[in-house]
C-alpha cells in the first residue's frame, strides 16, 4: 500500500516517493530552547512522531534530524526583536548557554514523557556556525546578498517563486513583513542571514565572520543543518503552519539560491492547538501550558495528551481544555482495561484487520480513523490473542504503550486484595471464555459468587466486587 502525504507545496495529497528507495530523510524544525515547550509545540512534534512511526511501520529506514535553536531566534520571528536566548538569560539571571542546556534537557524529557521517538540527530545551531557562514558566502558569491548597517540580508526579489510555499500573492507577503519597518531593507520580505552584534554591546553569543562580529539569522541554521546532516536525502521537511509564510519560505529561498537544487520535495505542516475562544497557544500570548503544569502537576497521564492528539487529524485545529484532557485520560484508561482483559496470549492479527489500519495511516496519517479501526477490532468476534496481537502491532504507530496495560491490570487486581483462590478462579474462567466453554465459565462464576464476590462481564472484561452483606 502506498503512502500519501499532504504537501503544502502542491496543496494536495501526494504519493511519497523518496530519493533513496526504501529510505526516508526527514528534517523537523526543533525548539528554541529559552523556555519550556508548550502543548501547542508538542502537538506539532507528536504529528511528526506519527509520521516517523508510520514510515517505520511501512518498512522505511528513517533518518530524522531535529535542530535545537540556541541562538538567533528573535522575538516576533523577524530581524528586529530581541534574541529569545538573551531574553531567557535576563529573565532567569543565568547565562544564555546555561538556559540553552537546561531547556534542551527539559525538551528531551517532554519528548520521553509523550513517548516520542528521539530523532536520529539533534543538532545545535551554535555547533554549526562555520557551516552557516559558508552558506552565506555561497549566497554572496552568487549575488543574492547585500549588507546594511545591522547585518547581511538576502534579496528576495532575486529569487524566483519566492511565494511558492505560501501560495500568497507577493504583495500580501510583503504587507505581512512590513511591520518591521527596517528602512535599509530593499524589500520588506528580505531577511537577515547574519546579524551584527550591536555596537557598544557585548552579546553572550557572538562569532567572527567575514562581515563582522555577530550571529546567524534564525532561518539559516535549518538550511545549513539540513544540507549537512541529511545530505542528498532531503525528502520531508516538517513544522507548524506558522512556519509556512516566513521561516520555511526563507529556508527554501536561501537553500535553493545557494545550491541550485530542490531543497525538499515534501513539506508537511501541523495545525495549531487552540485554547478556549479559538486563540492559538503561544508563548507570546502568555497562555501556554506545559507538560509539567497541564499534565504532570495535575496527575494526568502525559499519554492522555498523546491520545487526545491522535483523535484529531494533524491538519485540523485542536481545542485544548482541561476537561478534554481528562476525558481523553478516561478513554485511554478504558482502552488499557480492554487490552488487559485480553489475557497475555499474543496471536497474529488477521490481514484484513491490518489492511484497514494501514489504509488509515497511509492516507495522510489519518490517526482518528486508525484508532477507530482498533476499537472496531476490540469489539469484534475475533479471538482474544488475535485482538491483542493487532493492538500491539498498531501500537508501533500509535505509541500508547499498550503493552504496559497487562502489568497495569495486575497492579489493580492487587489493590483489590483478591484472595489467591479468587484470582485463580478468575483466570480459569477467562480461559474458559476464550475457549468459548460457556458451561465451564458459568460453573466458575457460581464458585466465585459463593466466595462472596459479584462478577460482571463488561467490555473491559471480568470485573469483581465484594458482595455487601449489610444491604
Ligand atoms: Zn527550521
Amino acid at each position: 500500500m502506498e503512502l500519501f502525504l499532504y504537501n503544502t507545496l502542491s496543496l494536495q495529497k501526494e504519493k511519497f516517493e523518496p530519493i533513496k528507495s526504501g529510505e526516508a530523510g526527514i528534517y523537523t524544525c526543533g525548539p528554541t530552547v529559552y523556555n519550556y515547550a508548550h502543548l501547542g509545540n508538542l502537538r506539532t512534534y507528536l504529528f511528526q512522531d506519527f509520521l516517523v512511526r508510520t514510515l517505520a511501520y511501512k518498512g522505511y529506514k528513517v533518518k530524522r534530524v531535529m535542530n535545537i535553536t540556541d541562538v538567533g531566534h528573535l522575538s516576533g520571528d523577524g530581524d528586529m526583536g530581541e534574541d529569545k536566548m538573551e531574553k531567557g538569560s535576563a529573565r532567569e539571571g543565568r547565562s544564555a548557554w546555561d538556559i540553552a542546556a537546561y531547556y534542551t534537557d527539559a525538551f528531551k524529557e517532554d519528548m520521553d514523557l509523550l513517548n516520542m521517538i528521539a530523532p536520529d540527530v539533534y543538532c545545535r545551531a551554535t555547533d554549526n556556525i562555520p557551516e552557516q557562514i559558508d552558506l552565506v558566502k555561497q549566497l554572496e558569491a552568487k549575488g543574492f546578498t547585500y549588507v546594511t548597517s545591522d547585518g547581511v540580508y538576502f534579496d528576495t526579489a532575486k529569487f524566483p517563486d519566492y511565494n511558492r510555499l505560501s501560495h500568497l500573492p507577493l504583495e500580501e507577503l510583503r504587507e505581512g513583513a512590513r511591520v518591521e519597518k527596517n528602512p535599509e531593507k530593499k524589500n520588506p520580505t528580505d531577511f537577515s542571514l547574519w546579524k551584527f552584534s550591536p555596537i557598544g554591546e557585548k552579546r553572550q553569543m557572538e562569532w567572527e565572520s567575514p562581515w563582522g562580529l555577530g550571529f546567524p539569522g534564525w532561518h539559516l541554521e535549518c538550511s545549513a543543518m539540513s544540507l549537512k546532516y541529511l545530505g542528498e536525502q532531503r525528502d520531508i521537511h516538517c513544522g507548524g503552519i506558522d512556519h509556512i509564510n516566513v521561516h520555511h519560505t526563507n529556508e527554501i529561498a536561501q537553500s535553493e539560491a545557494a545550491t541550485g537544487e530542490t531543497f525538499f520535495r515534501y513539506w508537511l505542516h501541523g495545525a495549531f492547538l487552540n485554547i478556549a475562544g479559538g486563540k492559538k497557544m503561544a508563548k507570546s500570548e502568555n497562555n501556554y501550558l506545559t507538560v509539567a503544569n497541564a499534565l504532570v502537576n495535575k496527575e494526568i497521564n502525559p499519554l492522555a495528551f498523546r491520545y487526545a492528539t491522535l483523535q484529531v487529524h494533524y491538519r485540523k485545529p485542536m481545542d485544548y481544555s482541561e476537561n478534554n484532557l481528562r476525558q481523553a485520560e478516561q478513554g485511554l484508561n478504558s482502552l488499557y482495561r480492554q487490552i488487559a482483559a485480553l489475557g497475555s496470549d499474543i496471536g497474529e492479527a488477521g490481514a484484513g484487520a491490518k489492511d484497514e489500519f494501514v489504509e488509515a495511516i497511509t492516507d495522510d496519517l489519518n490517526m482518528p480513523v486508525a484508532l477507530s479501526v482498533l476499537f472496531k477490532i476490540l469489539k469484534s468476534e475475533m479471538p482474544m490473542p488475535a485482538k491483542l496481537g493487532a493492538a500491539l502491532d498498531f501500537d508501533r504507530v500509535l505509541g500508547l504503550n499498550l503493552a504496559s496495560a497487562i502489568s497495569r491490570f495486575e497492579e489493580t487486581a492487587q489493590k483489590l486484595e483478591l484472595p489467591e483462590e479468587v484470582k485463580c478462579l478468575l483466570a480459569a474462567r477467562q480461559k474458559a471464555r476464550q475457549e468459548k466453554d460457556w458451561e465451564k465459565a458459568d460453573a466458575l462464576r457460581v464458585d466465585i459468587t459463593n466466595l462472596g464476590y459479584n462478577l460482571t462481564d463488561g467490555p473491559e472484561g471480568q470485573q469483581v466486587e465484594l458482595i455487601n452483606h449489610e444491604e
